[in-house]
């Protein structure tokens, strides 16, 4: 098994990772003193393969579990969910010393989270990450949340686990467009921080993508690692921790313009990480030969690395880029790499430099 703690004062935790992690689980949890009864919020797709594994394992070590189980994809990140949830964690009798289990991909953890953040002003959680998104990327780092029509995840807060068990057996039985999708954060660790981790990627891809347990042993504890220390260093974010939005500015910006759903949130961001290495090479000399390999990896990793973009689709682009809610003042600030495994934040882009990166002054598709 491998461990990564994550220093936060008072607020550290360890994230454990291992196969076969669900049946010793509720072991885990007993060390960790916390009350006897807990709620385990999951979604259909995962309560159907691991609930029943994890209910008996805490059942086993002696706590009484309940089950609270939500529809699959990002709808449940809604208030509307959030109420039924309170309603339901009420009935089960929860009380200060019960604890939450979130069991699930990224949607069911930040819907948890911030279910324990909040009831009886906040209950012990801990989380069982299920998709490889969720491993390397929202269960580190305490960032819990719903969405609003407004926009996503407009209501949160930071609220730190008290563990993480991820089980790499359960990305088993992942949809490989999720598992693919889950490689663009994985391969953005890399790009910001760890060249040597970048090199591995390049070199066992293969390996990765057959979901070597291994393999995957050793890149998920590093990813974690990596995210626990600039988490640890920036907490709350406005320092450090925005290196983290390498690519997803314009990522995101397409997410929205391109309509939910119609690029997984991996995708769109390696796309951005293609574009954000283009912009780096021309304001920061970026070598374009790092730029080939990123375009490269993400592209052997079967992630789209551009998108076509209707002329109508153009300026939205820019306007969603300005409505981010990472951007201050107005302008788009970026994380932008020296060189694979350096990069710094709050470099401003002139748009006709992102609208080369993107491609967007050839000719439009209609
Ligand atoms: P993410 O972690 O990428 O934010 P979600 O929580 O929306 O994503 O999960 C993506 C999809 O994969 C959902 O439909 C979810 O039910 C499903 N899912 C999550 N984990 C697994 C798993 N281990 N096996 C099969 N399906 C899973
Ligand atoms: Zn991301």
């Amino acid at each position: 098994m491998r461990i990564v703690h994550v220093s936060l004062g008072k607020r550290s935790y360890a994230i454990k990772i291992a196969p076969g992690l669900i049946d010793r689980f509720g072991r885990e949890c007993a060390r960790l003193n916390l009350g006897l009864r807990c709620a385990i919020i999951t979604d259909t797709n995962v309560g159907k393969r691991y609930a029943k594994a994890v209910f008996n394992s805490l059942a086993t070590a002696g706590f009484s579990p309940s089950l609270i189980i939500v529809q699959p994809g990002e709808a449940a990140k809604s208030v509307k969910t959030v109420q039924s949830c309170y309603d339901q964690l009420a009935v089960h009798r929860l009380e200060r010393k019960s604890f939450i289990v979130a069991l699930g991909g990224g949607v069911v953890g930040d819907l948890a989270g911030f279910l324990a953040a909040t009831y009886l002003r906040g209950i012990a959680f801990v989380q069982v990450p299920t998709t490889l998104l969720a491993q390397v990327d929202s269960s580190v780092g305490g960032k819990v949340g719903v969405n609003l029509k407004a926009g996503k995840n407009l209501v949160g807060a930071f609220y730190q686990p008290r563990l993480v068990a991820c089980d790499l057996d359960t990305l088993k039985t992942l949809p490989d467009r999720e598992f693919r999708a889950g490689l663009a954060e994985v391969i953005k660790y890399g790009i910001i921080y760890d060249a040597r981790l970048f090199a591995q990627i390049e070199r066992d891809l293969p390996k990765l993508l057959r979901r070597d347990p291994k393999m995957l042993a050793g890149v998920v504890a590093r990813c974690c690692e990596i995210k626990g220390k600039v988490v640890g260093r920036d907490e709350t974010e406005g320092g450090p921790r925005a290196i983290l939005n390498f690519g997803h500015s314009i990522g995101h910006a397409i997410e929205v313009v391109s309509g939910y759903g119609r690029f997984l949130h991996g995708e769109a961001i390696a796309i951005g990480q293609v574009a954000a290495a283009k912009i780096s090479a021309s304001v920061l000399g970026l070598p374009e030969r790092e730029v080939e390999r990123i375009t490269r990896l993400f592209r052997r990793a079967g992630l789209p690395v551009a998108v076509r973009l209707r002329a109508a689709q153009r300026p939205k682009l820019f306007a969603a880029m300005r409505l981010d809610k990472k951007v201050s003042g107005g302008e788009v600030k970026f994380v932008l790499a020296r060189k694979i495994g350096r990069v710094e934040f709050g470099h401003k882009v002139p748009a006709a430099v992102i609208e080369q990166a993107l491609n967007l002054e050839s000719p439009a598709p209609d």
